[in-house]
């Protein structure tokens, strides 16, 4: 049984069509799974056993009845903690929704019900999904599957963590700077930022409304490709939901890679970047090469200054985002004698470190005095690093790098230096200020047997490149067939 919580959804796919298993005996693998590993990784704020074995039993009736059934029909999947499941906690990893119960879905958990996935449960993540590591959880630390001593990256980390553990088949997490690429990376698995735009951002928990997107996190390419299905496409509840068709994500998978021009800019290669994640990142280029890729020198000059664009655009958005927690509307309330004292004892009780600092440099870039210095110009600095990939994308047709500088660093390491973590990012980040799309993919393994991620970047709905790069890549290599040793 454990063997079936290694396989991708594909493979679960097949076996629950040929009724080789059932969803509930497959789901009960994955509970059992959970049970015994999850003491030791600590993925999940909650595990939805109950629910999961009803959707499971559902699945399996429809199954029975004959209903044509679509691919995550009955698949066991975990969801980050800053999605609305209706009736199901939402806590976002932050005491101040420590009891919040949406009574409502986002689009994106409605789609997956539509399929009929099952959901085992609502995963740890970084508070309101800001950091890098899921060590500024307001509820727990998660820990990395191949090494408990390091993080498992973040915000996504307890979706990327419960993936590379075997305790979901896939995962959805939220990317605003990095957060589904760089967990994907350290644990070893797959994970896509889709353009923005693509996927719904209704009933996501918004952190900066302008760089949010949810996307998959998986055990290999395909997977990936079967979740974007399921989940991409306009909806009318956001207002920022792009009118486009996705195309069926699967049918890209074996276009392969002949002819196609991957962009090296020189800007990610360099000092900052551990030697084992270059050389990882140079063999997987040469291995595209060797599968008829050819590769051309492109330039993203603006990119050095990415990570401070970043913490303007993405805190000044979270300090009008996070305005709404004030013990009112949602969640926690400190008691108090007056209003004000209430609105402050609240947010001051109920926000952590990291949030409270990121609602202090937000406000502080959008305050009257220095809008124009700090807001204005981060806004006019993200044009230029939008432009300098749309000329890069006229040389190039995917852009290749690493997905982090590193691979996954100590629990603990870049805890007391908030700029360290901050640059953890520096390779997803001008991607969501670009607002397009990419992908992360294991591409190798330190020295001491750490997972590298390649990451391969597309302009907006380019996830067709992504997902026949990616596969083409995935299926000359073996790195995504290794399990971590939990
Ligand atoms: N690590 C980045 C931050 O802390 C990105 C987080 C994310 O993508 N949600 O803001």
């Amino acid at each position: 049984m454990i063997d079936l919580c290694a396989k991708p959804i594909h493979e679960l796919r097949d076996l629950l069509r040929r009724r080789e298993v059932s969803s509930v005996e497959l789901t009960r693998a994955f509970l059992t799974r959970i049970a015994t590993v999850e003491p030791a990784i600590q993925a999940f704020v909650s595990v939805t056993g109950d629910l999961a074995l009803e959707q499971a039993a559902a699945a399996d009736a429809a199954r029975s009845a004959g209903e044509d059934l679509p691919p995550l029909a009955g698949v066991p999947v975990a969801i980050k903690d800053n999605m609305c499941t209706n009736g199901v906690l939402t806590t976002c990893s932050s005491r101040i929704l420590a009891n919040f119960v949406p009574p409502y879905d986002a689009t994106v958990v409605t789609r997956l019900r539509g399929q009929r996935a099952v959901f085992c449960g609502k995963t740890n993540m970084d508070e309101f999904a800001m950091g890098s590591s899921t060590e500024n959880s307001g509820i727990k630390k998660t820990f990395n599957p191949w090494d408990p001593a390091r993080v498992p990256g973040g915000s996504s980390g307890g979706s990327a963590a419960a993936v590379a553990a075997g305790m979901a088949a896939g995962a959805l997490g939220s990317d605003t700077g990095g957060s589904i690429r760089q967990p994907a990376s350290f644990c070893g698995v797959v994970g896509l930022k889709p353009t923005y735009g693509l996927v719904s951002r209704y009933g996501l928990v918004a952190f900066a409304s302008s760089l949010d997107q949810i996307g998959p996190i998986s055990r290999d390419v395909e997977d990936a490709a079967l979740l974007l299905n399921a989940i991409a496409g306009h909806d009318p509840r956001d207002s920022t939901s792009a009118h486009f068709d996705p195309p069926d994500y699967t049918s890209f998978l074996q276009r392969g890679v002949r002819g196609l021009r991957i962009g090296l800019p020189k800007e990610f290669s360099g000092e900052g970047t551990d030697p084992e994640v270059q050389a990882a990142v140079a063999a997987a280029v040469r291995k595209l090469e060797e599968l008829g890729a050819v590769t051309v020198e492109v330039e993203l000059p603006h990119s050095p200054y990415a990570v401070a664009t970043y913490y303007l655009c993405a805190t000044a958005e979270a300090s009008s985002n996070l305005a709404r927690y004030d013990g009112v509307h949602y969640g926690f309330r400190a008691p108090a004698d007056n209003v004000i004292e209430m609105y402050s004892r609240t947010r001051s009780q109920g926000f952590g470190e990291e949030v409270k600092r990121r609602i202090m440099l937000g406000t502080y870039a959008l305050s009257a005095g220095y809008y124009d210095a700090f807001y204005l110009k981060s806004l006019r600095v993200r044009t230029l690093i939008r432009r300098d990939f749309d000329a890069a994308f006229e040389k190039c047709d995917v852009i290749a790098g690493p997905t982090a500088p590193t691979p996954a660093f100590r629990i603990g390491e870049k805890t007391s230096d908030p700029l360290a973590m901050y640059l953890s990012d520096i390779f997803t980040i001008s991607v969501n200020l670009a607002g397009i799309c990419a992908i992360s993919v294991p591409c190798g393994f330190t020295e001491d047997n750490l997972p590298v991620g390649l990451q391969l970047i597309a302009p907006s709905f380019g996830e067709d490149r992504l997902i026949a790069a990616a596969h083409a890549y995935e299926q000359a290599t073996e790195w995504h067939r290794r399990r971590p040793p939990v």
